[in-house]
């Protein structure tokens, strides 16, 4: 079965939406795999956003995804992958549809409450960045 990996980002703990968003995973059908609560380092931040490292927004990004607790997940069901990034809704929120994450709780492309992997592949290589295996159950 299909996995994919979502991150629940500080703005979205610091704003208590994290009951929200999980909500929309859980009764969508989806099976929770791993979750965490736990501050990343930049490091970690960088690994896992390595592909805008170029970005000039880059060094606010980290700063950004540092600056308090996040909520690492992994969820399972088919298809979830691209589910999971309509759920969530795409990057600008001002072009974003009611209904998703961030069509509903957010206006700037920045602080945008929610990650979701790109593809299986990048999914399954985020996963293990944030998680043990033993973490997976
Ligand atoms: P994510 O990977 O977090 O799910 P995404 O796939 O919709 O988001 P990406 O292009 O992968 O968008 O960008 C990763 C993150 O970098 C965005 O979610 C946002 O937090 C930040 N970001 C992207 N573009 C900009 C920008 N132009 N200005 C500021 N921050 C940006
Ligand atoms: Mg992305």
């Amino acid at each position: 079965e299909e996995r994919t990996f979502l991150l629940i980002k500080p703005d979205a703990v610091q704003r208590g939406l994290v009951g929200q968003i999980i909500k929309k995973f859980e009764q969508k059908g989806f099976k929770l795999i791993g979750m965490k609560f736990m501050l990343a380092s930049k490091e970690l931040v960088k690994n896992h956003y390595s592909y805008l490292s170029n970005e000039p927004f880059f060094p606010g990004l980290l700063k950004y995804m540092s600056s308090g607790p996040v909520v690492p997940m992994v969820w399972e069901g088919p298809n979830v992958v691209k589910n999971a990034r309509i759920i969530i809704g795409i990057t600008n929120p001002e072009d974003c549809i009611p209904g998703t994450i961030r069509g509903d709780f957010s206006i700037q492309t920045g602080p945008n409450l929610i990650h979701g992997a790109d593809g299986v592949e990048e999914a399954n290589k985020e996963m293990y960045l944030w998680f043990t295996q033993k973490e997976l159950i």
